[in-house]
């Protein structure tokens, strides 16, 4: 039997962390023994999948219980299908505060006995594989000499970046996913033209598993995480309205603010990555939401200079929208599961001011009585509360408001905002499920809403 994995990171970014979950601030309230827990913990969950895959259904297409009904058909076949004991769940669970979210149980940690043969996967495959995927050949490192198709392995992840592509061993360091059962042999993986697309290692007995939701009914369910659900519905949006998305891509969370509207009203999707912008064009027209309109634009300059302007693409003039979301890049650390971190301290670091130039945009193309949404899938300090600080300080027309609905914990000690403030944001440390209750084990996120006076 393999231990469970433990994320990795650098030394200094661990020394980072660690200050940032047991700052001067915080200690002053909370025991330094039981902060400490509190940061093992978070980084003992971080290397695990949430205990719930949590998917968003096209209420706009089709009530939820009809969605669910038909989502129990496919579950129920793979299921039937799942050699392995314990298999899927195949009973969606209806959220009893999200309308449009349902729920499907992650099994696992389940013991699994390690075989001889060893394929050894990159980290990213390795995620996917914790969230219940097959391994594909180009996710493939290194296989034993002679693998051949049908023979069964185990599946390691190389979680720091050090297995060389088509070695025949690794000795470093790595952590076990599950068995599996080759569908190529070596030869077809490592071959000069590159490896061969598809299916490389189906698995058998995963330490985790959850369903596949591969091409399954695409336009009426979307997987994303709760918190990154919870977003849309605290920006509250309405028909009629003109919204702002600022970094949208891939789009999942510009469909859902299209969908809540029911499609009736003005979404502008800007990301400044083109091939990222195409993939919002695609979501928009699977889901069928056509009031979305994507603009490949650094938001960084989305305010107009000029008084005259009538474009009706980016830039835009001042006060333009009636809600604007900022669902910040961030330096990604609730991201679950995650294996190893492999950023440096100094790309770590790099996010607050972009966030913070951001911030100046959204403040400028937001209506006075709108409202704006900060978001972040990160657990730092520095991009969330000390950006909610800075914020209310640098905009004096920004007011913090509550958020419907709260799902979440407070906002984190140490950054100098006072309770009543902290009470108002939505943090989600990862934190092992209690029982019952579902949705504090997600994603590491962070909510603020505020409104424009
Ligand atoms: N909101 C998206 C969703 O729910 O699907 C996820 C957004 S992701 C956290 C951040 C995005 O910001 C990335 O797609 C990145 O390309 C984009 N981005 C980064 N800097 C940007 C900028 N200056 N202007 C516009 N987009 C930017």
């Amino acid at each position: 039997m393999a231990a469970l994995p433990q994320i990795s990171m650098k030394p200094e970014v661990h020394e980072y962390l660690r200050n940032v979950f047991m700052n001067k601030e915080l200690l002053m309230e909370v025991e330094e023994c039981e902060a400490e827990r509190r940061f093992l913990a978070l980084l003992s969950c971080l290397s695990r999948p949430p205990s719930f895959t949590c998917v968003r259904v096209s209420t706009h297409l089709a009530p939820r219980h009809e969605v669910q009904q038909r989502l129990q058909q496919y579950l129920l076949q793979q299921q039937s299908e799942c050699s392995y004991p314990g298999g899927v769940s195949a009973f969606p669970l209806a959220h009893p505060l999200l309308a449009d979210v349902l729920l499907l149980p992650v099994v696992g940690p389940r013991p699994v006995c390690v075989l001889d043969s060893e394929v050894i996967v990159g980290a990213q495959c390795g995620n996917a594989v914790l969230r219940g995927a097959h391994v594909f050949s180009p996710g493939i490192l290194s296989t034993p000499k002679f693998l051949k198709t049908g023979d069964a392995v185990s599946v390691f992840s190389d979680v720091e970046g050090k297995c060389t592509k088509g070695a025949k061993e690794f000795k470093g360091k790595k952590v076990f996913l599950g068995n599996g059962v080759s569908r190529v042999d070596r030869a077809q993986i490592f071959c000069t033209d590159g490896p061969v697309r598809g299916l490389g290692i189906q698995m058998t007995e995963p330490v985790y598993s959850s369903p596949s939701f591969d091409g399954i009914l695409p336009e009426f369910v979307f997987l994303q995480n709760l918190p990154s659900v919870l977003v849309s519905h605290v920006l509250g949006p309405k028909p009629g309205e003109r919204i702002l998305d600022m970094c949208a891509a891939p789009g999942g969370k510009t469909t859902h603010i299209a969908a809540l509207i029911g499609n009736k009203g003005e979404v502008v999707a800007l990301d400044k990555i083109s091939w990222k912008v195409d993939k919002i064009r695609a979501l928009a027209q699977t889901l069928k939401l056509d009031c979305i309109r994507p603009f490949c634009f650094n938001s960084i300059r989305a305010v107009s200079s000029q008084a005259d302007n009538t474009a009706d693409g980016p830039p835009f003039l001042q006060e333009s929208f009636d809600r604007v979301l900022l669902d910040a890049p961030c330096s990604g650390l609730g991201q679950r599961p995650n294996m190893a971190v492999t950023w440096s301290l100094k790309e770590i670091c790099s996010y607050q001011p972009l966030q913070r130039k951001l911030l100046h945009t959204a403040v400028q193309l937001l209506k006075r009585g709108g409202v704006l949404v900060y978001s972040t899938c990160t657990v730092t300090l520095a991009e969330n509360e000390e950006q909610v600080a800075w914020a209310l300080r640098t905009f004096p027309c920004l007011s913090l408001q509550a958020q419907e609905p709260h799902l979440g914990a407070e906002g984190m000690l140490g950054a100098g905002l006072a309770y009543d403030q902290r009470l108002l944001l939505q943090r989600f440390h990862p934190e092992p499920a209690l029982s019952g209750v579902a949705d504090r084990d997600t994603i590491g996120f962070f909510i603020a809403k505020f409104t424009k006076t």
